[in-house]
């Protein structure tokens, strides 16, 4: 099915409203590919540069599927640095304002105790660099046993900055009963083989020119 507008993905009033505040109108090619396979529960890989929309592509279906009801992180994103880590924050905050999900960012060099304290509130969607993330998992200050989506955004460049392992030990903390969406502009073998190892048999492959 073609999706050439938001309305015909199935989400709900809300979201399609908060996207046109923020004028979006018509979904990128990734976004058209990308939300209704993650609507329909599939774990994804894929290959796309920055600038093709992607942190909507999994904004729009993450805002969508988790339960505000919820108090416990629902979602995990990990990002190569702080800066992506805020904008990916402010980019959930927007979906999800007529939904009121909460989004928290938690990366180093900054305030633990600030962030663990955010923790301790409502927090539907997690984002955060890997090093931080880890810290806040061993220490027990970030909730896991209900994350359901976890997406490695930038794969490859949390391979080139050594956060490998870090990114590994997290995975080994959240439940097994996930769906996993992987975004890289690039494939080198490590980060396919973190695909092979932590995702799903099913999983789809995207490659966007
Ligand atoms: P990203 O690839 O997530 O870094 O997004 C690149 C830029 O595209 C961001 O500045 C977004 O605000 C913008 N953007 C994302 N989706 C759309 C859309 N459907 N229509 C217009 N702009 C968009």
């Amino acid at each position: 099915m073609e999706h050439t507008t938001f309305e015909s993905f199935a989400i709900s009033e809300e979201i399609v409203t908060a996207l046109k505040a923020l004028r979006y109108f018509k979904p990128t090619q990734v976004q058209q590919e990308v939300i209704p396979l993650t609507l329909k529960g599939k774990d994804i890989i894929v290959e796309s540069q920055t600038g093709s929309g992607k942190t909507v592509s999994f904004g729009v279906p993450l805002c969508e599927s988790v339960s505000w009801e919820e108090n416990r992180p629902q979602a995990l994103i990990l990002v190569p640095t702080r800066e992506l880590a805020l904008q990916v924050k402010e980019d959930i905050t927007n979906i999800g304002r007529l939904k009121r999900i909460k989004a928290t960012a938690v990366f180093g060099k900054t305030s633990f105790d600030t962030q663990k304290s955010e923790l301790r509130q409502k927090s539907h969607i997690v984002v955060g660099t890997p090093g931080r993330v880890l810290d806040h998992l061993q220490k027990g200050t970030m909730k896991f046993d209900k994350i359901r989506y976890l997406v490695l955004d930038e794969a490859d460049e949390m391979l080139n900055m050594g956060f490998i392992e870090q990114v590994e030990a997290i995975i080994d903390f959240l439940p097994k009963q996930r769906q996993t969406l992987l975004f890289s502009a690039t494939m080198p073998s490590e980060v396919v083989r973190l695909a092979s190892f932590y995702m799903k048999n099913d999983r789809v492959s995207v490659k966007m020119e």
